[in-house]
């Protein structure tokens, strides 16, 4: 195959893109001369669908999987003593572009460290049951909170591999169900969700409605020879859709249409993304992951390293969320527009992104969010900041700070929607956050670790 040079990578505007993303967007200088990247393969790993990370690195992983062996052969393997499976390879730009595999072009010898990792091979300590044991340690440690699987009924479920887990808390009793509707089937929609059935509201007899909601995933099943077991990626969704589910089962609103999720959307996904973080924590992880076979725990410098490949092209995804956010507000902003919105989409582009925008496209009219969320897209990030702000100044420093635990259910979980998120935030951190607070809360997940990255390649 012909290599190509795409000019759509061409960089532009890079003095706002921290370092850590300039480094691997030097590659995309057209110049293409044979230059060797410095390749290093580390194992374990989570896919993100960034906008031009997942080029980077889905394409490397696959021209690692065919050069591996051949063109490659110069490359080491190196192994850890921990389990941990790598390599180290140079090979030429040409090389790899002969194959199919790059399309873009590279301008100087530049190292990229690019962590690809094995989902197959984490996902061995990340069983279904023990990431269910993960959760229930962390919410009984941080909430005083146990789930306990309880039998449905006769036709209370849609499937017979729905589960039913009763949420009881250790003095106030049954707080609500969850239905957790984990497994691939057919005909169900492919998607990782948080939905309720039926929302908590306050009885005219005083009595209180108890939540009842669904957590959906598309989980393999388990097979003869082995559990389910959850990539990374998977483990950090159901992390996520829990946050949403206790966001539903600790809310004690006063009307069901504003309880749990029921508030304004750039506040819903903060306790998921705040779940997240905890996903990602060492402590956390430490408690549950155990190879289903062995029962040995993941070693800590493959979670310290799984953490950091996340941030492999954060950057330049936080940029694109930010470009899209400030787009939306534009077309949803002051009509007429006084222009067409190709045009605008063009002129947002070149002033918020560092690719610029390509020629007779039109993308906008595809993308349904900017429909879906009318000027509310900015939400994502806007949760992001706050979950970041909350896991920074209340939990970073102990994930099982039972008293966080209940000051978090009583100024954010248990509001719903019933309560200015502002006021939510400002109970929580006991602080009001300044504008300049939310932006180097997301600035500040951006930074690498570099230590971890080059862990292994010394
Ligand atoms: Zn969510």
């Amino acid at each position: 195959m012909e290599p190509m040079r795409n000019s759509i990578f061409k960089p532009r505007a890079l003095s706002c893109i921290p370092d850590c993303l300039r480094l691997s967007l030097n590659l995309f200088e057209p110049e293409f001369p044979q230059v060797k990247l410095t390749i290093i393969l580390a194992c374990v790993g989570v896919t993100r669908t960034f906008h031009c990370g997942i080029i980077l690195t889905d394409k490397l992983t696959a021209a690692y999987c065919q050069l591996k062996g051949t063109e490659a052969d110069q490359g080491r393997e190196v192994s850890s003593g921990c389990g941990f499976m790598g390599c180290i390879f140079s090979l030429s730009l040409e090389c790899l572009a002969s194959h199919g595999h790059f399309t873009v072009g590279v301008s100087k010898t530049e190292s990229i460290l690019c962590i690809i990792l094995s989902p197959a091979y984490i996902a061995q300590f990340f069983s279904l049951g023990a990431c269910m044991e993960g959760l229930n340690i962390l919410l009984n440690r941080l909430l005083g909170i146990s789930l306990y699987a309880e039998q449905p009924a006769k036709g209370e479920v849609w499937s017979e591999d729905v589960r039913k887990l009763a949420v009881v808390h250790e003095s106030e009793g049954l707080l609500g169900y969850i239905y957790c509707d984990f497994f691939q089937r057919a005909d169900k929609p492919h998607q990782d969700c948080h939905f309720t059935i039926r929302g908590g509201r306050l009885k005219e007899d005083g009595d209180y409605q108890l939540p009842v909601v669904v957590l959906m995933l598309n989980l393999p099943r388990s097979s003869r020879s082995s559990p389910t077991l959850l990539t990374p990626g998977m483990m950090e969704n159901l992390f996520h859709e829990m946050g949403h589910a206790m966001h539903s089962m600790l809310g004690r609103t006063r009307y069901q249409h504003v309880t749990g999720t029921r508030c304004p959307t750039d506040f819903a996904e903060v306790p998921s993304i705040l779940m997240e973080y905890f996903a990602n924590d060492y402590r956390v992880v430490n408690q549950f992951a155990r190879h289903y076979q062995t029962g040995q725990p993941l070693p800590k410098t493959m979670v310290s390293r799984l953490c950091e490949s996340k941030k492999v092209c954060a950057a330049a995804d936080m940029q694109l969320q930010v470009f899209y956010a400030t787009l939306d507000q534009i077309y949803h902003g002051k009509h007429p527009l006084r222009n067409s919105t190709t045009d605008i989409l063009k002129e947002t582009q070149e002033k918020f992104y560092g690719l610029p925008y390509v020629p007779n496209t039109a993308w906008q009219l595809r993308f349904s969010h900017l429909v879906g969320y009318g000027a509310k897209y900015y939400s994502y990030l806007m949760s992001r900041a706050v979950a970041s702000m909350v896991w920074k100044e209340c939990f970073l420093q102990d994930p099982f700070n039972r008293a966080a635990g209940e000051r978090y259910r009583r100024e954010m979980l248990a509001h719903g929607g019933g309560r200015e998120p502002m006021l939510m935030v400002e109970g929580m951190l006991q602080k009001r956050p300044s504008v300049d607070d939310f932006v180097s809360a997301l600035v500040s997940d951006l930074d690498l670790d570099f230590e971890t990255f080059l862990m292994d390649s010394e």
